[in-house]
């Protein structure tokens, strides 16, 4: 409950608002009574993801989290001179971990928050080395089209890797959407991470994998720390992937309510990007009036992301939920326009 006595609703951090398959819920049951037992590395894992994406399991790497894997290929990849490159207003694990290694970074501009890729290219030089794009991107939404990678990669030097994160790629609707695994087989210098976290609704479980070739699975998949995986994720994880019902069902259940509150938002005048994700990126002009708004979502009990905390000072960013959340918003959104009539008067 918030001070006002109202039911909290999570809609900051883009996690599944379904939850999880029900079906990975009954088999975690199962495994309880093995807890005092140490787990066997994921194998099984890497070899049901080999299995499904049609690659070879060399090219698999499991991680606890992708961010684990983010920071591995930062940590494995990358030396004392090289430099990493990603987008303003892109996911804030690059640049913190980058940080933590003490490694150089550049970042590209957005153009009207979107990530085109031409903005990378004059901060190319002979020490880039890895480049991460998050597609879609958190947290505006927007995405790269397989055209546009497809170009980006062909102009660039192999000793570069691109480092695409995917990690809400199972949400996108849209068919422009690049064929990641397929541009991977023409260009090994593309690395591909996927989660668990998103979709499969098991963000506390902790898995992230990686498809990659098969010369930087091998130092990635070397640097992880020894039982790095637990015995309940690996569980959860297999049963998740073989319910691809689920998935599709709250891909379908996620694009009809992202489209509501899309139009929900644009009709109230608001500046909102349209979104690839399970999130909306709203903007404002003064910082002043995103406080104003951030205020008026978290009385009703809506517990949305104040961007501020990530640096960026004018934006909020909001999960998508499902009807009951949709009715909060429309009350809010009334509320503040009655008010917003009367000081106009
Ligand atoms: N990439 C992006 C773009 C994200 O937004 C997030 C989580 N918010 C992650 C990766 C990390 O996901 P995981 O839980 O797999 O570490």
């Amino acid at each position: 409950m918030n001070t006002k006595g109202k039911k909290i609703i999570r809609l900051n951090a883009n996690e599944n608002f379904y939850g999880c398959s029900v079906k990975v819920r009954s088999a975690l049951r199962t495994r309880l009574r093995d807890l005092s037992l140490y787990p066997d590395p994921p194998v099984k894992l890497e070899k049901a993801l080999a299995k499904k994406l049609n690659v070879k399991e060399e090219n698999i790497v499991v991680g606890g989290g992708s961010v684990r894997l983010i920071d591995g290929l930062i940590q494995s990849m990358m030396d004392q001179e090289d430099e990493l490159i990603f987008f303003e207003r892109s996911f804030v694990a690059y640049g913190q971990l980058a940080a933590v290694h003490h490694r150089k970074v550049k970042i590209a501009p957005l153009t009207q928050f979107c990530c085109k890729l031409q903005n990378i290219e004059p901060l190319l030089n002979e020490k880039t080395r890895l480049i991460f794009i998050a597609n879609p991107n958190n947290p505006t939404g927007t995405i790269i089209s397989h055209q546009e990678l497809r170009s980006f990669l062909e102009g660039l030097p192999s000793r570069v890797l691109v480092v695409l994160d995917e990690a809400y790629g199972e949400y996108v609707v849209d068919p422009s959407f690049p064929d990641s695994l397929k541009l991977q087989a023409e260009f090994p210098n593309l690395i591909v991470l996927r989660t668990f976290s998103k979709i499969y609704g098991l963000a506390g479980l902790r898995i992230g994998y990686g498809i990659m070739h098969h010369e930087h699975a091998f130092p990635l998949s070397r640097n992880r720390i020894p039982f790095f995986f637990n015995s309940l994720s690996e569980t959860a994880a297999l049963i998740a992937l073989e319910d691809q019902t689920y998935v599709h069902r709250c891909r379908k259940r996620n694009a009809v309510e992202r489209e509501k509150m899309y139009h929900l938002f644009r009709h109230a005048g608001l500046n909102v990007m349209a979104s690839q994700g399970n999130f909306l990126f709203l903007y404002f002009r003064s910082e002043e009036e995103k406080d104003e708004w951030y205020l008026r979502f978290t009385a009703e009990g809506l517990n949305i992301c104040d961007l501020k905390v990530f640096g960026q000072d004018r934006s909020l960013r909001i999960g998508v939920g499902d009807r009951s959340v949709l009715q909060a918003l429309k009350k809010i959104i009334r509320a503040a326009d009655i008010n917003l009539r009367s000081e106009r008067k």
